[in-house]
């Protein structure tokens, strides 16, 4: 696809998103990374990335990744994302697209389950496995014949394997893989809105930071409040 939709989407005068490299970076015999970005926007949702030939594939996942086998998870392809894109964590300004509190949620590296990935994607069954803090193992993205809103909607499914569970980790592991925030924490740091922010956490979670304030996490010293790399992003 490209990035033309996504740059088309964006104004990067004003948002701390990054605009992405010119040309899609170059593929080197390195790993290929995933990222699954926690967004509270419009609707809260969880946003699966797969890096591949040079950009993220992405899909809005609105629950989230499940570690069941049994339970499918709607994912709707939505637009490439710039491989830079994998370290935003932060506040997209309200009214800009997606405006809301953005959480790295997890990441690591991903390896495709299938000898050629374009033909599985064009075919629309994608089997791969995850390597990260909170996702592992063996995992499969299906293509259904619906679309939302032209968008083509696939299914997330987790294979059975040692990582497969019934725990609901988008419920026991909340906080981002990178800086261990809660949403509501990264709104409070960054100047979102804390109150929809909070309301994408676990309510266990954020009656703990009420009874004891004194847990919110610190903004640490000298770390950038955006978790991106910053080129091309803001000039
Ligand atoms: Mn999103």
């Amino acid at each position: 696809m490209g990035l033309a939709e996504y740059r088309r989407k964006r104004r990067f005068a004003v948002t701390p998103e990054p605009a992405g490299a010119t040309r899609p970076g170059r593929r080197g015999p390195k790993t290929l990374a995933f990222v699954v970005q926690k967004h509270s926007a419009t609707r809260l949702h969880y946003d699966f990335r797969l890096e591949w030939k040079g950009v993220l594939l992405s899909w809005a996942v609105p629950k989230g990744p499940s570690l069941d086998p049994s339970v499918k998870r709607l994912a709707v392809q939505v637009e490439d994302h710039p491989l830079e894109y994998a370290k935003f964590e932060g506040i997209i300004p309200r009214g800009e697209y997606g405006g809301g509190t953005v959480m790295i949620w997890d990441r690591g590296t991903w390896t495709p389950g299938v000898p050629d990935v374009d033909a599985a994607l064009a075919r629309g069954e994608l089997k791969f496995a995850l390597c990260g803090k909170k996702l592992r193992g063996s995992w499969v993205l299906v293509r259904t014949r619906r679309t939302e809103a032209g968008k083509p909607q696939w299914l997330l499914l987790k294979h059975r394997d040692a990582f497969a569970s019934t725990e609901d980790i988008t419920v026991t592991q909340p906080r981002s893989v990178v800086s261990k925030r809660l949403l509501a924490e990264i709104a409070w740091h960054e100047g979102g809105d804390m109150e929809r922010a909070a309301a994408g956490d676990p309510p266990g979670e954020i009656q703990k930071l009420i009874a004891n304030p004194r847990l919110v996490a610190r903004r640490r010293r000298g770390r950038p409040a955006v978790w991106h790399s910053g080129g091309g992003a803001r000039r």
